[in-house]
């Protein structure tokens, strides 16, 4: 099964909206037709930018996501929370749920990660699910372990068919903005160990599934990384703010 693979822009807590503006206006510039047709682009702005990013991108082939949304379904009284619903409305696929930085500094369970999934696909969003080991497991060659508990508690909680409509970002926190990348061969490895589990539910759900690597990546690496037969894209940060370098990440995947 032939995979089309994501490239997604992680913004973060980044740029201003004229900064936005410009970033966009380059990347709709950039982007071809034939590019458009092999591979699929994603933006992911901070929230308060999504309406303006929105009609930027109006008559281009560029998705757009958020970084995060509410683990509640529907609507009601959590301040300061976006539902996925409110996301639809102006014009994401996509969203990012358990980003690391999510885990890591505002304390994201497993069970949170899963009821953003989930609420993310009742709202007809595709969730990126983001897992990954910090280095001191890595050292302690848990990477495994760790990755299996993070990609069963999405698939226990949400099923296996649920995967036929997400996408899993394999993010090692230890590569996440250190200019460290994961070297093709081990991204590969754990991309396949994904796959395998997700396999072992469902094979046909597995071969469509994209996996996406994430940390580091940069135009001068992402030809080897998505060379890889289980890597199906990127998921970017600090590369996606520069048009010139985003549009080269692109291109090696397109
Ligand atoms: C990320 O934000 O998910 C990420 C991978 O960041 P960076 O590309 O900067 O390492």
């Amino acid at each position: 099964m032939t995979r089309k693979p994501l490239i997604a822009g992680n913004w973060k807590m980044n740029g201003s909206l004229a900064e936005s503006r410009q970033l966009v206006d380059a990347l709709r510039a950039g982007i071809t037709a034939g590019g458009a047709a092999a591979a699929t682009m994603l933006l992911c702005p901070p929230f308060v930018y999504l309406p303006a990013v929105q009609g930027w991108l109006q008559g281009s082939p560029i998705a757009l996501g958020a970084q995060d949304l509410a683990d509640k379904p529907g609507s009601g009284a959590y301040t300061g929370e976006v539902s996925g619903q409110m996301l639809r409305e102006v014009g994401c696929s996509h969203v990012i749920v358990g980003h690391s930085e999510r885990r890591a500094l505002y304390g994201e369970t497993d069970a949170v990660v899963a009821a953003k999934f989930k609420a993310a696909q009742a709202a007809g969003l595709v969730p990126i699910v983001c897992v990954g080991e910090t280095l001191e497991q890595r050292e302690a060659g848990q990477t495994r372990s760790v990755i299996s508990a993070q990609v069963a508690a999405v698939v226990d909680s949400a099923g296996v068919q649920a995967f036929s409509k997400a996408v899993i970002a394999y993010e090692p926190v230890w590569a996440i903005g250190t200019g460290r990348t994961a070297t093709p061969d081990q991204a590969q490895e754990v991309h396949a160990f994904i796959r395998g589990m997700v396999a072992a539910r469902d094979a046909t759900i597995a071969a469509g599934l994209r996996v996406l690597y994430g940390g580091s990546v940069k135009g001068a690496n992402a030809r080897s990384l998505f060379a890889m037969a289980d890597i199906d894209g990127g998921l970017v940060g600090g590369a996606s703010l520069t048009a010139a370098e985003f549009l080269e990440i692109f291109r090696a995947a397109a």
